[in-house]
């Protein structure tokens, strides 16, 4: 502990430095030597005697600030002693011999209560800090807050719902909260709160003092003291007009969309109805068509006749596969797809498509030599439907090329071409039934549901289907088979 003694009695001096020999005293004899010292070194406390040449111990006291000071005085020199302290000292101590002994004691308590007031100091600070800093939260923020004491009153009104509500902080200050809405809802909330401790984002209407009604949510709590008892509640208020609009719209926009949707639903309903009746009245003439053209295929006939009666089978074989495609698609429409299971030998299935289809173009094939257990129809229609497509939009001097890799998981088969190419607009929606690519060099011809079947097929084997295109290059179209499941069956 450091201490400056400001004495310039010797005699005196020395006694006190006896009386505190525990304690480091550095000594001077003026009030102005003090202040000196003071001012360049630091000390826990100053021991300074009234009467000094110069300037005296109240005069003193009364040029420094921030270090204890204990006041020494003669005998019988109460009313200095008071003065002193009204001046800032911590203690006096009239100097006797044996007064003097309790003087370690009066330093060690006034040290300490310099701490304590050193602390209060700097809890008041942050205190008053704290303080400044949540009332400029409060009035920065977009959520109105509203604090009521025990009895409802407001006791802050923050600038937000000020906005909020049309009222200033001086018309609301003091009134029972609520002024602004209905007399029931207050009740409810003052209810709620006092049961739950606090609500979260209750709806309400405020009435603004100037008659409009506003939605707004309100979240409130309860203000207790440290007993426990209700000092009052705290009340956000958020406006929330938008969303409720928003809200009312969407639910509007929604039963429409139901509605919508409903229509649609009877739409489709019709339209199966309608493709269900269509083929099946397109297939009975068909049937005996096709049966009787086979019978006349065996008579005997002319050159000519034999032309005409194979440009008719041609024609009514193509009928016949437009409503197998539109079968298909009411069989896909209705979930009554199922997978069938046999041993396929893919080489096999190719060649096979491959003849049927009789293309013009060069054939560059890499089939790899694999049987596999799946369904033979689907399969043999997706690469049908496939290639079909390459060889209708490719020129007949062009390519064609049928890959199929075993790639241990799943097969990956591929059928590409350097036909015209599909725009890279259309291409996310060529899977699509009857997508109509607005494409002059496409746009009369076909159904438009071979690439959805192919799709339907591979997806409900559980493998992708996807393009690759570039316009006026060619198009390569790729489609999985998972084989993880049936590996056994490979060979
Ligand atoms: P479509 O009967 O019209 O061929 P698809 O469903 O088989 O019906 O094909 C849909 C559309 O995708 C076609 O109209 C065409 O625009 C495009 N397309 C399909 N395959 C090819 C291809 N190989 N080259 C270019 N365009 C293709």
């Amino acid at each position: 502990m450091k201490l400056l003694l400001i004495e310039d009695d010797p005699d005196h001096a020395e006694l006190i430095r006896s009386t505190l020999k525990d304690m480091d005293v550095e000594l001077v004899c003026s009030g102005e030597e003090g202040l000196k010292r003071i001012s360049e070194k630091s000390y826990d406390l100053i021991l300074v005697d009234y009467r000094l040449p110069g300037m005296n111990g109240i005069e003193f006291l009364s040029k420094v600030s921030g270090i204890p000071v204990i006041l020494l005085t003669g005998m019988g020199s109460e009313e200095i002693a008071v003065q002193a302290l009204k001046h800032g000292a911590y203690d006096y101590v009239t100097k006797s011999f044996n007064l003097l002994q309790k003087l370690p004691l009066l330093i060690n308590q006034s040290i300490e209560k310099h701490r304590i007031k050193k602390e209060k100091e700097l809890l008041e600070k942050n205190l008053s800090e704290t303080k400044n800093y949540l009332d400029s939260i409060i009035s920065a923020s977009a959520d109105g807050i509203v604090v009521t004491a025990a009895d409802g009153r407001v006791v802050l009104f923050n600038k937000a719902v000020q906005e909020l509500t049309g009222y200033t902080q001086e018309e609301a200050m003091g009134r029972v909260e609520g002024f602004y809405f209905d007399d029931e809802v207050l009740k409810k909330i003052n209810k709620d709160v006092e049961i739950y401790g606090k609500i979260t984002n209750y709806r309400l209407r405020i009435l603004t003092k100037n008659k409009k009604l506003i939605h707004a949510s309100v979240s409130a709590s309860l203000l207790k003291e440290r007993e426990g008892r209700a000092a009052g509640s705290v009340r956000v208020y958020r406006d929330i007009t938008r969303e409720v609009e928003m809200e009312h719209r969407l639910t509007k926009l929604y039963s429409e969309m139901q509605q919508g949707h409903e229509k649609l639903q009877e739409l489709d309903k019709l339209k199966t109805n309608f493709l269900r009746i269509a083929s099946h009245e397109l297939r009975s003439p068909l049937t005996p068509i096709i049966g009787y053209l086979d019978l006349l295929n065996s008579t005997e006939m002319s050159g000519k006749q034999r032309k005409y009666i194979e440009v008719i089978e041609r024609n009514a074989l193509e009928l016949n596969s437009l409503v197998g495609d539109l079968v298909e698609i009411i069989r896909i429409d209705s979930g009554r797809m199922r997978l069938e299971r046999e041993r396929v030998h893919i080489p096999g299935i190719v060649k096979e498509i491959l003849e049927n289809l009789n293309p013009m173009q060069k054939i560059i094939r890499n089939v790899a030599d694999i049987t596999i257990e799946t369904d033979r129809r689907k399969l043999s229609q997706v690469f049908s439907n496939l290639l079909s497509n390459a060889i209708k939009y490719t020129p007949e001097n062009g390519e064609i090329g049928i890959e199929v890799l075993n790639r241990g998981k799943e097969i990956e088969a591929s059928v590409s071409d350097t036909g015209i190419g599909i725009e890279e607009k259309d291409i996310p929606f060529i899977f699509e039934r009857f997508y109509m690519a607005d494409d002059p060099l496409t746009r009369k011809q076909g159904l438009r549901i071979g690439l959805f079947i192919a799709k339907s097929n591979v997806e409900l084997w559980g493998g992708k289907i996807w393009v690759e295109s570039i316009r006026g290059r060619g198009s390569t179209f790729y489609f999985t088979i998972p084989t993880a499941p049936l590996s056994h069956s490979l060979r």
